[in-house]
């Protein structure tokens, strides 16, 4: 096949081969072109005047049922089935039998394989297996462009090669420009094939028994840390089992593959059948089956190979990333990441964040649209991905990325700028985070501190549960690096959105208004005091200041608050430091606080306003729902009463109070809260530079009198008004 032969004749030669290999007396091969029609590329035993005459459009004929179905299609009449074609050009009247396999490539079908007999007949499953084998390294050959001329391939539907555009949600802000590299790497070619099926059918019986005992030991480990992902590991568990999956793998290996491409074709094929299901039940299942394919490479020690080394600018291209795959890529070279899959609290989006590198997930089909090694775009300001994009899309992007960089230039330089308004008042501006890598980016943002620790985030890119010591390490390391800055360390919250696999987590109708954050830590007094201790431990004397997310009512902070008492207590008994100053405040996310404010501060050293939530639940809209997210804006009447009700009450009882909801990052929702009397926002570090220059040319009386008299308008939205209002005034937005 290496050969100087012209690619056509390589094809007739593959046909015949195929055709007496099976004891067949037609074989053809139908592959897709551009426009979805199945073109018949070579035959053996049909008229050779059909070949690339025929055409099936998509999902027309036998041939256009199998690339439908994405499955072998195996009949002892063709001619009676109900989807047949009849093609006079082909004279293919004579043949009954019919066993057609899909050309597989990703869980893309590429084309089809066909072998037809004259008698009726029907082809034993070992013909149907063996036939999907052959069609798998055909598909390859193919797709390698062993077979087919670079000019024939042009036209083909081989590997996606025109410019895409995808739109996902935005996981991590920024823009990023470079090429592709799929972390769940495709079996190479040359790795395919093993000369010793013996040794290869114990290498898989061994990484199967493996998984089974793995998954079957997570089912009966502590019931109580396992919880949520009982149903999910109950699917994997029958999936493992299943004699089905068991057998295909094992026949795929028998006949010469290793157990990698077995299982690499075992995965195209489910993708292909399962990929294209609208249920949502068969897609979850998908998703399972993919998760167990991943787990069983792993086994095989042929997972994704995250050591290996990354071109300069490299996109990383996944389905979704586990809590570690991303921290062992080279940061340096790691410039954006596309993802199938995932959510706004995913561990990739989360760690995403942390490093500052721009993600967009979400993007349903991204990997059978992406080759290795194809330049794409990480629009990660507006959502969306472009594959192999046109020139102006590129040059338009690069001078956004230009602008960035030079806004982002600007920012340094305020870094060392107290930050001021032009009337003199002090604002502090101070930093979100939630993990050590976080705390490298303190210093550059020139934040005065952290405002928000969100302590999950170590929970929810463990395996496990982090336990005290864990916690304990990972507290210090914070105030360690933090100084002689502060740092507000919220205690879990875990729950509605942000879940652990590891711990016990009912299904429930509405998970944001469900068992989550403060309420978990009440029930589970044991999880939140190995909290309070790891951090009474950490500070090692220090000054600490912790807070308790998700308060809905005053006896819940009371008892919240008894519990540090208590660890102080036994902190001071067994001759442990306590802290030199200790703060203790409430998040104020709850509607319900609003109305209770008298009870409430007297209590907290200081409250911080989360204002995501605080929004959704005062809209009754879902944040993580793009449909409904965006329709209520926070610059409206109803929030900014709601804001000026909570910055009067601490005011006049003197109680600190900041703003830690994304909401401060911005600069015009930051200048409406300067302007409401907030002088301390806590916000994402990209938020700080632009932030503070829109403080430094604030005139905060000014603004106060003007978004006062916006209070009272009657419409929906105030954001214009506000807007026209800070440029009257010559605030930088
Ligand atoms: C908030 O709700 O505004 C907040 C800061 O907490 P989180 O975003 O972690 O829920
Ligand atoms: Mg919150």
């Amino acid at each position: 096949m290496a050969g100087h032969v012209p690619a056509q004749a390589k094809l007739d030669m593959v046909v015949k081969i195929i055709g007496r290999s099976m004891v067949a007396e037609v074989c053809s091969i139908y592959l897709r072109r551009a426009s979805g029609d199945l073109e018949l590329f070579a035959t053996e035993g049909l008229a050779q005047g059909a070949v690339h005459v025929t055409r099936l459009r998509r999902g027309e004929g036998l041939v256009g049922e199998i690339v439908r179905a994405g499955a072998p299609l195996n009949l002892s009449d063709a001619p009676s089935h109900p989807a047949f074609a009849y093609r006079p050009e082909t004279g293919e009247d004579p043949y009954h039998a019919f066993l057609g396999v899909p050309l597989l490539r990703g869980g893309r079908a590429i084309g089809v394989l066909v072998v037809q007999n004259r008698t009726e007949r029907v082809y034993s499953d070992e013909e149907v297996e063996d036939l999907q084998i052959i069609a798998m390294v055909l598909s390859e050959m193919v797709g390698a462009g062993d077979l087919l001329s670079q000019d024939q391939l042009k036209d083909v539907e081989i590997a996606p090669h025109r410019p895409e555009r995808m739109k996902g949600a935005r996981f991590s802000e920024g823009l990023a420009y470079g090429v592709a590299v799929l972390h769940e790497q495709p079996v190479a070619p040359e790795e395919m094939f093993s000369d010793d099926a013996l040794a290869e059918d114990v290498r898989l019986k061994t990484a199967i028994a493996g998984l089974q005992r793995q998954i079957d030991t997570m089912l009966e480990g502590d019931r109580g840390l396992v919880g949520q992902s009982y149903e999910v590991l109950e699917t994997y568990r029958l999936f493992a089992h299943d004699r089905g999956w068991n057998r295909g793998l094992e026949e795929a290996v028998r006949s010469g593959l290793t157990a990698e491409a077995a299982v690499e074709r075992v995965r195209s094929e489910h993708r292909a059948r399962l990929g294209q299901a609208r249920d949502p039940y068969l897609r979850e299942r998908l998703h399972d089956l993919e998760d167990l394919n991943d787990r069983l490479l792993r086994h095989l020690g042929g997972g994704a190979n995250v050591s290996r080394s990354l071109p300069e600018n490299a996109i990383l291209i996944a389905r979704n990333l586990g809590p570690a795959d991303l921290l062992e890529y080279d940061r340096t070279r790691l410039k954006g990441i596309l993802l199938e899959e995932g959510s706004n609290a995913s561990h990739a989006a989360i760690v995403a964040k942390a490093l500052d590198i721009p993600c967009v997930g979400r993007l349903v089909g991204l990997r059978d649209r992406v080759n290795e090694g194809d330049p794409v775009i990480v629009d990660a300001e507006t959502g969306e991905a472009y594959l192999r994009p046109r020139p102006d899309v590129i040059t338009a992007i690069q001078s956004r990325m230009e602008v960035r960089d030079q806004r982002k230039a600007q920012f340094a330089r305020l870094r060392d700028t107290p930050a001021f308004t032009k009337d003199g008042a002090k604002i502090t501006l101070l930093m979100n985070a939630g993990l050590a890598i976080d705390m490298e980016s303190l210093p550059d943002t020139g934040a005065e501190g952290i405002g928000l620790f969100r302590t999950e985030f170590q929970f929810m890119v463990a395996e496990e549960l982090p336990r005290l010591e864990a916690q304990t390490a990972l507290y210090e390391r914070v105030l360690d690096a933090a100084g002689d800055m502060p740092v507000t360390f919220r205690t879990l919250d875990l729950g509605g959105d942000k879940l652990v696999p590891y711990m016990e987590q009912a299904r429930e109708d509405n998970p944001a208004l469900g068992w989550r954050a403060i309420r978990m830590g009440l029930d589970r007094p044991a999880l939140l005091r190995m909290q309070l201790r790891a951090l009474i431990r950490a500070a090692k004397g220090r000054p600490l200041r912790i807070m308790f997310p998700m308060v809905a009512s005053v006896d819940e902070f009371r008892t919240a608050r008894s519990f540090v008492d208590l660890e102080v207590t036994w902190a001071h008994r067994r001759g442990r430091p306590a802290p030199e100053r200790l703060d203790v405040g409430a998040m104020i996310e709850a509607p319900s606080l609003l109305w209770h404010l008298d009870a409430l501060l007297p209590m907290t050293d200081f409250v911080s306003v989360g204002t995501n939530d605080l929004l959704q639940y005062l809209f009754a809209a879902d944040r993580g729902n793009p449909l409904v997210s965006d329709r209520y804006d926070p610059l409206s009447p109803p929030a900014l009463r709601a804001l000026k009700t909570i910055q009067k009450a601490c005011a006049d009882s003197g109680t600190p109070v900041s703003i830690c909801g994304e909401i401060a990052g911005r600069p015009l929702e930051a200048f409406a809260l300067t302007a409401l009397g907030f002088d301390t926002l806590s916000m994402p570090p990209a938020g700080i530079g632009p932030v503070k220059k829109m403080v430094l040319s604030c005139d905060r009386a000014a603004a106060g009198r003007g978004v006062e008299s916006l209070l009272k308008s009657g419409g929906g939205s105030v954001r214009n008004e506000i807007e026209t209002l800070a440029r009257k005034i010559y605030v930088a937005i």
